[in-house]
C-alpha cells in the first residue's frame, strides 16, 4: 500500500500525521506545496518539519499546482518549474516526483504526464500514472473528510495493491476546531 497525503494548507497537522504514521510502523509520501497562504516552505519551523519528517522515513515530494499563470501570466509549465526550484532550495536535493494540487486546473494528467517526461532526469513518477491508479492499483481518496467507498482498512483482504490518499485538514482528535 502507497500512502499519501496531499498537505493543502498546514505543514503542522502534515507533521502530526508524520508522527501518528511513523507510530504505526508505517513510511508515507508527504507532498508539499510552495504557494500555500499557510505555511512558508523556506521558514526554519518548515524546514525544521521536513527534517522531522524524513527522519522518521517518511517520503517529502512537491505538490504541483497551476493556475497562478491566469493572474500573473507565462503558463502552467514555467510556474511548475519555479515551484520546482524553490523546493529543491527548500529540501537540498533534486525533486524525486510529486503529485497534482486540484489536477484540473492544470490540464489533468495529460500535463503531469509531459512535465514529468521533461524533468526525467531525475523525477520518477507523479502520483497520478497509470501504475498508481486503477486497475494497476485500488485508489482511495478522503475527499472532504468522506472514504466515499469506506474507509481503507476495508479493502485490505479485497485488494492486492492500493494507493490511499488523506489530507490532514480533515482528520482530528477530539474536534474539527482543533485544525481550523
Ligand atoms: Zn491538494
Amino acid at each position: 500500500m502507497i500512502l499519501r497525503h496531499d498537505i493543502d494548507n498546514s505543514i503542522e497537522q502534515a507533521l502530526r500525521v508524520a508522527r501518528v504514521d511513523a507510530e504505526a510502523g508505517c513510511s508515507a509520501s508527504f507532498f508539499l506545496r510552495v504557494h500555500a497562504r499557510g505555511y512558508n516552505l523556506l521558514s526554519l519551523p518548515s524546514l525544521e518539519i521536513i527534517r522531522e519528517m524524513e527522519d522518521l522515513g517518511h517520503e517529502v515530494q512537491l505538490h504541483l499546482e497551476g493556475g497562478l499563470c491566469e493572474v500573473l501570466g507565462s503558463d502552467n509549465e514555467d510556474w511548475a518549474c519555479r515551484q520546482r526550484e524553490v523546493f529543491e532550495a527548500a529540501v537540498g536535493r533534486p525533486l524525486g516526483g510529486f503529485s497534482l494540487h486540484e489536477p484540473a486546473r492544470m490540464g489533468g494528467i495529460d500535463f503531469a504526464d509531459r512535465i514529468r517526461e521533461q524533468w526525467s532526469e531525475t523525477v520518477q513518477y507523479h502520483a497520478y500514472e497509470d501504475r498508481f491508479m486503477m486497475p494497476s492499483m485500488k485508489y482511495l481518496s478522503d475527499s472532504s473528510g468522506r472514504w466515499r467507498e469506506g474507509h481503507f482498512a476495508e479493502w485490505l483482504d479485497k485488494e492486492p495493491r492500493m494507493q490511499v490518499l488523506t489530507h490532514p485538514f480533515w482528520w482530528f482528535e477530539r474536534v474539527p476546531a482543533e485544525n481550523y
